[in-house]
């Protein structure tokens, strides 16, 4: 599978990627656990990205092109990939289009998960992060065994410093100015698979209906 996740942050792009592994060894690629390996790691890369990531700002596409030039003609990619934040501008999606031609590459479709605001606002704040592993919980409906550490593999688990209540809500302008123009590209290119989402399963559900598997 060759795949794009769109979506606002909290749709649950995250989630499906990780049950969409499981189905055929594609692997996920998202752009933000990349960006904030490298802010946790010290690297050029995380210097340069962390101020734009803290305020719930987007980085550059130049970073973010750079990025995914050399990820994507890594060795794992070959079992497929899903695209997991990214493209997020149109000249990141237009840059992917030229990046993917010159490696006679095609993506399978580009699936919009669309979310009610609410629901979303309630996810970030209630979401919580392993910042070892990326594990994702929920204070309410996915609590870590034991408060704040991650049952996986120990590390703590906290809020995202872009899950205060300003950067959410700075994210889903920068969404709704900067990324939801992608569904209409996308469209456009034949490629749009627009998915009402009630739950990851029916995600799963509709992307397999689609793709024949
Ligand atoms: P995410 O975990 O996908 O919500 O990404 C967290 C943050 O990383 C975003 O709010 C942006 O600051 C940055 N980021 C991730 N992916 C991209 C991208 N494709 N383009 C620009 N910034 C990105």
């Amino acid at each position: 599978m060759k795949l794009i996740l769109l979506g606002a942050p909290g749709a649950g792009k995250g989630t499906v990627a990780k049950l969409l592994t499981k189905l055929d060894g594609s692997v996920q690629i998202s752009t933000g656990d990349i960006l904030r390996g490298a802010v946790a790691a010290g690297s050029e890369l995380g210097k340069k990205a962390e101020a734009a990531m803290k305020a719930g700002d987007l980085v550059s596409d130049d970073l973010i092109m750079g990025i995914m030039g050399e990820r994507l003609k890594q060795d794992d990619c070959k079992a497929g990939y899903l695209l997991d934040g990214f493209p997020r501008t149109i000249p990141q999606a237009e840059a992917l289009k030229v990046l993917l031609e010159s490696m006679g590459e095609k993506l399978d479709c580009a699936v919009e998960i669309d979310v009610a605001r609410d629901v979303i606002l309630d996810r970030l704040t209630t979401r919580r992060t392993c910042t070892g592993c990326g594990e994702i919980y929920n204070v309410k409906s996915n609590p870590p065994k034991q408060e704040g550490i991650c049952d996986k593999c120990g590390e703590p688990v906290v809020q995202r410093d872009d899950e205060t209540e300003e950067a959410i809500s700075n994210r889903l302008n920068v969404y709704n100015e900067q990324t939801a123009p992608l569904v209409d590209f996308y469209k456009k290119e034949g490629m749009l698979l627009s998915v009402q989402a009630t739950s990851s399963d029916a995600v799963i559900d509709a992307i397999k209906n689609k793709l024949g598997i």
